[in-house]
C-alpha cells in the first residue's frame, strides 16, 4: 500500500462533495457538515491537502469521535461500583419504573385529594425521613447544593463556621470544603490540626459570631496513629448546649449497614440523626444507589426553613430525578436493599462471579488473544469505604492495545490495566451483560472467529 500523498498545491475538495461521498452516521445532519467544514478547514491552514480518498477517511474517523461523546450504555469493568466518570449509581428496575411514569404528566405538584397544589417531593420527602429516622427531608440538585443551602442559611447574620482542619478536604473535582465554605459567603473558623481536634478546641471557637458547627465525614480518605477527634454525638451534645445549629456532611449516605460484607463501618444518616445532629447531608448516587442528588434530613423546623430560602427554588430537582428518587427509597424503606444495584454488586459472592467468568472465557477460546480468568479487588468508589477492597473475579488478557480497541466496541468496555494485563471485573458488570460483554471481545479481537453462543442458566 502507498502512503496518501499530501500535494500543497491541491485545493480542499468541496463540503458537498465530501459529504455525498460519507458512509452514514448516527449524527444530527448539521454536526455532521460543521465537522467536515472543521476538518476541511484544518487542512486548508496546514496546506497539505491529502488526496480525496483520505480528506474523506479523516473526516469519518473526526465524526466517529464525536459520535463517541454521545451519552450512550458502557460496560463497566473497572471494579469501581460507585464510577463518578461512568454515571455513579446504576439504577434499580423501580427507579426506572419511576422515571418511565412521570416523564408524561405526573402528579408533581398537585394533590390528587382536592385537585389542590401539592407539596412537589412530598412523598419522596416523607420516605427519606422515614428511612433516615428523622423528623423531615428535602431534596436538591446534588450533596453539594445541600451544604451550600445550608451553609448561606445559617450563615446570613452570624457568619462564622467552625469546622476541624482535619476535615478541610477535597472529595472529588472542584469540591473543597474551604471553597465551597468561601463561595456560600461564610467564614471559615477552624480548630485543631490536620491530625487531632478536640470538644475543647470547638468549644473555645464558638462564640456570637457562630453561624453553626460543620462536621464532614471523612468519607474518602482515612486517617491512622497519632489522631484524635470528638465524636458526632459529643459534637451535638456541645452545639446544642450553646445553641449552634450541628450540620454534618455525610456524603456516602449508606441506607444500611455496611458491616457485613465490607467489615467496615460506615456512619448511617440514621445514626448521625440519632447521634443529636440538626440537618445531615448526603448524595442520592453513591451508597444510596439513586439518582443525583443531594438529600438533607433534621429537624423539621429547619428543613422548613432551608426550603424557604429563596436560593432553594435554583437547586430544586425535576420530576425524573424525584420519581427515581422515589424508587430508590421505596425499596430500601421496604428493607429490600439487595434490589437496589449498587448494594447487590458490592454483596456478589465470588463463587457466581467466578462461574461467569469461566463460562464467558469458555465461549472466548480460539480467539487471537487468550483471555482467563483472573483475581480483583473491587471497591465501592465514588469517595466511600476507601479502606474497603472486595474480593473480586477478572476476565483478563495480554493488555497489548485491548482496552483502546474494547472503548470503541459497539458497546464500549471499560476495563483497567495492572500488572501488564488488561482486566474486567465482573463485580461491575451485570450478568445481563455477560453477552454484549462476549460480543465486544470478539468484534475486536478475532472477527473471524465464531464460536457457540453462551446461555445462560441462571
Ligand atoms: C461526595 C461528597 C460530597 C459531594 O456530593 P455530590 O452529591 O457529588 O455533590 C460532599 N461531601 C462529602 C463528604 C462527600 O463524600
Amino acid at each position: 500500500m502507498t502512503r496518501p500523498t499530501a500535494n500543497p498545491r491541491r485545493a480542499v475538495p468541496a463540503v458537498d462533495k465530501v459529504l455525498a461521498a460519507l458512509v452514514p452516521v448516527a449524527l444530527p445532519r448539521p454536526m455532521v457538515v460543521a465537522i467536515v467544514r472543521e476538518v476541511l478547514a484544518t487542512l486548508r491552514r496546514a496546506q497539505s491537502v491529502p488526496g480525496f480518498e483520505e480528506v474523506v477517511q479523516q473526516v469519518q474517523r473526526s465524526l466517529q469521535d464525536a459520535g463517541r461523546a454521545r451519552l450512550c450504555s458502557v460496560i463497566n469493568g473497572t471494579g469501581i461500583i460507585i464510577h463518578t466518570n461512568l454515571g455513579r449509581a446504576p439504577l434499580s428496575p423501580a427507579a426506572l419504573r419511576g422515571i418511565n411514569e412521570a416523564a408524561g404528566y405526573c402528579n408533581l405538584e398537585m394533590d390528587l385529594t382536592d385537585g389542590k397544589r401539592g407539596g412537589r417531593a412530598a412523598h419522596v420527602e416523607r420516605c427519606l425521613a422515614l428511612l433516615c429516622g428523622a423528623e423531615a427531608a428535602a431534596v436538591v440538585n446534588n450533596c453539594a447544593a445541600a451544604l451550600v443551602l445550608a451553609l448561606r442559611h445559617y450563615t446570613a447574620a452570624k457568619p462564622e463556621v467552625i469546622i476541624s482542619r482535619g476535615e478541610l478536604v477535597q472529595i472529588g473535582g472542584g469540591f473543597r470544603i474551604p471553597e465551597i465554605l468561601a463561595a456560600s459567603g461564610a467564614v471559615l473558623r477552624e480548630v485543631g490540626t490536620t491530625n487531632r481536634t478536640t470538644l475543647e478546641d470547638y468549644s473555645r471557637a464558638l462564640g456570637p459570631k457562630t453561624g453553626l458547627l460543620l462536621q464532614v465525614h471523612r468519607s474518602n480518605f482515612f486517617m491512622e496513629g497519632f489522631v484524635a477527634s470528638p465524636g458526632t454525638a459529643e459534637l451535638a451534645a456541645l452545639a446544642k448546649k450553646k445553641r449552634v445549629p450541628f450540620v454534618v456532611d455525610l456524603g456516602s449516605g449508606a441506607p444500611c449497614d455496611t458491616d457485613g460484607w465490607a467489615g467496615e463501618h460506615e456512619p448511617t444518616p440514621a445514626e448521625v440523626i440519632k447521634q443529636g445532629a440538626t440537618l445531615v447531608c448526603f448524595s442520592g448516587d453513591k451508597l444510596l444507589g439513586g439518582p443525583q442528588a443531594g438529600v438533607i434530613v433534621g429537624s423539621a423546623r429547619h428543613v422548613a426553613a432551608l426550603k424557604r430560602e429563596p436560593f432553594f427554588r435554583a437547586l430544586r430537582c425535576d420530576k425524573l430525578v424525584l420519581a427515581a428518587m422515589q424508587g430508590t427509597v421505596e425499596e430500601h424503606l421496604s428493607g429490600n436493599h439487595a434490589a437496589n444495584p449498587v448494594q447487590a454488586m458490592l454483596s456478589a459472592d465470588v463463587i457466581s462471579l467466578r462461574r461467569r467468568a469461566r463460562r464467558i472465557v469458555k465461549s472466548l477460546a480460539g480467539l487471537s488473544l487468550k483471555v482467563s480468568v483472573g483475581e480483583g479487588r473491587a471497591q465501592a468508589g465514588g469517595g466511600t469505604l476507601p479502606r474497603v477492597q472486595i474480593p473480586s473475579v477478572t476476565v483478563s488478557c495480554e493488555s497489548a492495545g485491548v482496552a483502546g480497541l474494547l472503548r470503541a466496541a459497539r458497546t464500549p468496555v471499560i476495563g483497567y490495566v495492572a500488572g501488564n494485563r488488561f482486566h474486567i471485573d465482573l463485580r461491575t458488570v451485570f450478568p445481563s451483560q455477560d453477552r454484549a460483554l462476549i460480543a465486544a471481545f470478539r468484534e475486536v479481537l478475532n472477527r473471524e472467529t465464531i464460536q457457540k453462543p453462551i446461555t445462560h442458566e441462571e
